[in-house]
Parts: C-alpha cells; sequence; structure tokens
C-alpha cells in the first residue's frame, strides 16, 4: 500500500491542526503512515494543545506559527520554513482552516456586519489564494494542495449562516487556482467533508441534530470519521489521483446525493 501511495520520502505543510480531533490530525497520521515528513502551521492561540501532539508523530519536522489573517503572517511561516529547511520543496499542502466570528451564526445572515463577513471569508475562503501564493516557490513540480469545504456552499443548512458563502467562495477558488496553476502541473482540490465533531464544528449551533440527522439518513447510514476523509486525502495527495484536479469530492457516507429523507415513508 505504502509503496503505491508513493509518498514516502515527500514533504507537506499542513494546516489547520488544532486538537486531537482536527480533521487535520487524522490526515497527518495517515501521511505519516505514508512515510510523508510534515511541516506544521499552527495557530498561536493553540499552540499548547498543538505541541502536545508533536511527541506522538516523528514525522513532524517542524512547527511554524501561521495566522491567515494576514498576507505578512502568512509569509512569516514560508519564510520560517525555508530559513530552517533550505532547499526543501512540498509536493502536499493541506488547507484545513476555517473560522467565522461568533456574530455570524448569532445574528440573522441579513444584518451580519461587514468586518464580520469579511474576516470570514478571508479565513475560510481567501486563505486559500494567500496560502498557495507565498507556498508556490516551495512547492515541488506537481505539487497537490487540498482544502476542505461543505455542502452547505451549495444547499441550505440551517445554522451554518456566512460559512455557506465561504465554502461556496472557497470552492470557486479551487477551480480557479487548479486552472492557474495547473499549466505547471500542480493540482489543487477540495474534500467536501460531511460533519464530524471537531472544535470549529462545536460553534455552530444545533450540530448535535445535524449530526442525527446525517446519521438516519445518509445512504451509509452513519457519519463520517475523520478517517475517513484522511483516506481521500492520502489519495489527493498521491500520484494515484494523477489526473484529478478543480475537484470538490464529497466524503459524506453519500448524504449529498439525497434530496427526501428516507423516513417520511415511514
Ligand atoms: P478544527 O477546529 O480542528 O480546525 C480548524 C482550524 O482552522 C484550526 O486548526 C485553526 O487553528 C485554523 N484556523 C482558524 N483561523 C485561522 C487563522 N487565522 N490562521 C490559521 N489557521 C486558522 O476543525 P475542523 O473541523 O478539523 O476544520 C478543518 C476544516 O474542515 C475547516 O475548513 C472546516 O470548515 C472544514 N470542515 C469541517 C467539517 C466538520 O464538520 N468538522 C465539515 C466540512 C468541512
Amino acid at each position: 500500500m505504502v509503496t503505491m501511495l508513493r509518498l514516502k520520502g515527500k514533504h507537506a505543510f499542513v494546516f489547520g491542526v488544532a486538537s486531537e480531533d482536527s480533521i487535520a490530525w487524522a490526515i497527518c497520521k495517515s501521511l505519516a503512515e505514508a512515510g510523508v515528513i510534515l511541516h506544521l502551521g499552527f495557530q498561536k492561540r493553540f499552540m499548547s494543545r498543538v505541541f502536545k501532539l508533536k511527541d506522538q508523530l516523528p514525522a513532524i519536522a517542524g512547527f511554524y506559527p501561521l495566522d491567515v489573517a494576514t498576507d505578512a503572517d502568512t509569509k512569516s511561516f514560508f519564510d520560517e520554513f525555508s530559513k530552517a529547511n533550505p532547499g526543501i520543496k512540498a509536493d502536499i499542502m493541506i488547507h484545513a482552516i476555517g473560522f467565522a466570528p461568533r456574530e455570524c451564526f448569532d445574528r440573522p445572515i441579513l444584518f451580519v456586519d461587514d468586518d464580520k463577513i469579511n474576516t470570514a471569508m478571508t479565513i475560510s475562503a481567501n486563505s486559500l489564494q494567500r496560502c498557495l501564493k507565498h507556498a508556490l516557490p516551495y512547492l515541488a513540480p506537481g505539487s497537490s494542495t487540498i482544502t476542505l469545504t461543505y455542502a452547505a456552499s451549495t444547499r441550505f443548512v440551517p445554522s451554518y449562516g456566512i460559512m455557506s458563502m465561504a465554502k461556496a467562495a472557497l470552492e470557486c477558488w479551487t477551480r480557479e487556482l487548479s486552472c492557474h496553476v495547473g499549466p505547471e502541473g500542480h493540482r489543487v482540490n477540495a474534500i467536501s467533508s460531511g460533519p464530524i465533531q471537531t472544535l470549529a464544528a462545536s460553534g455552530i449551533p444545533g450540530f448535535d441534530k445535524i449530526l442525527e440527522h446525517v446519521e438516519a439518513n445518509a445512504p451509509l447510514r452513519r457519519n463520517v470519521s475523520q478517517e475517513d476523509v484522511a483516506g481521500t486525502a492520502l489519495w489527493l495527495a498521491s500520484p494515484l489521483s494523477s489526473g484529478v484536479t478543480g475537484q470538490c469530492i464529497h466524503v459524506d457516507a453519500g448524504y449529498s446525493i439525497t434530496m427526501v429523507p428516507s423516513n417520511i415513508m415511514e
């Protein structure tokens, strides 16, 4: 299996580890198992949590602060990485970053203030462009960038609010950026994950009810796990998916293909 993936000795930037529950942490574990060397970007507010995880994964070669809220703080991650790893280029970039201020969920979308909307859009959507722009000099030819999205980008999910707009924009960035960097052989794809209990998800009102609903109605009659998402990320990171770019791949136990819940027939 590890031989098939052809990832041994490759390097990956991974952004979005905040706790053991983070989707990005499951991706780290899968990449590490495949022999990938990891360079993590962490948000300072999660520093102590992230550093506790460090000892669990010898594949982690370095940690550098990353705050995608500003261009300068995004660039500084890559400056620090290149100082510590001269000449090293990464083959994979995992962008598992999402954030919206509390007000985005507490107020009806019609009344959310501009600055809060802009923060959600900058961090959850436009940061993909920001990360890729600064990463490009440090990406090996044929690299694979993977971002994380949610199906509220195209359909109404109560309480997801401004994040729905952010995910729609993120998926559009995925397509646009894949066309921009594609001629040089770089790939950009999105994984649309079903709901998973994580720190970010805990901020979404009624999240437990969404989990219950998906478990009852998804074709597989279950929710997905971080490991389900990590499996697809591993495939997208590897040359097994070499012809795939600009796509949004649903890892959601099939929920996104349903429209009318099965239980109306009961
Ligand atoms: P998480 O809370 O573990 O991860 C969110 C990450 O975003 C954290 O590591 C945090 O540090 C990072 N982040 C937030 N603001 C940042 C900033 N300014 N600079 C740098 N990093 C910043 O939660 P998660 O659920 O693992 O989220 C990862 C991604 O998956 C997000 O994009 C989320 O929207 C997406 N997603 C999650 C679910 C779900 O149900 N959990 C479903 C679909 C998509």
